[in-house]
């Protein structure tokens, strides 16, 4: 069983706002050498602050489609970023043939169940991310940390 998770949720400063979303029992999986991390807006070249981007007019099939965007708060275009960074993220699952993805939840990279809708008021909308979508369309299931974490209370 090999995981690949996001960097946020195991510790690293990676969020926008260079915080993280640690959670316990998916960084221990990284101590026990059963999983891989990857941050891909940090991968896809942005930086570490960097202001909140939201997905416009669409969810994450629609931007790899070339039919939305993902528009930063200051109104900056880094569509090319975020898909650059879910190309690298697919080429480390295939690379080390993970079996579980474990993705942060409402991100507009990560989110496999809804996002933001593209307004900055907080609003989610049904959808994925860019990553989360990249990584479906090749074969690669994706849940959030809170499924992980339910399934594990099961
Ligand atoms: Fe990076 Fe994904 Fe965490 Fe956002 S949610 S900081 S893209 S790992």
């Amino acid at each position: 069983m090999k995981y690949l998770i996001s960097a946020c949720l195991v510790g690293e400063n990676v969020r926008y706002d260079a915080k993280n979303c640690l959670q316990h029992k998916l960084k221990y999986l990284v101590d026990t050498q059963q999983a891989i991390v990857i941050c891909p807006e940090v991968s896809g070249g942005l930086s570490t602050p960097r202001h909140p981007a939201e997905i416009i007019n669409g969810d994450g099939t629609a931007v790899l489609k070339g039919t939305a965007q993902v528009i930063n708060i200051q109104g900056d275009d880094v569509t090319q970023a975020f898909i650059l960074g879910a190309e690298k993220t697919l080429k480390l699952a295939q690379q080390h043939q993970v079996t579980h993805i474990i993705l942060k939840a409402n991100s507009p990279s990560c989110g496999s169940q809804m996002i933001y809708d593209g307004t900055f008021t907080g609003h989610k909308i049904q959808g994925k991310g860019v990553t989360a979508t990249l990584l479906e369309q090749h074969g690669f299931q994706v849940i959030t940390e809170h499924e992980f974490l339910q399934k594990l209370m099961d």
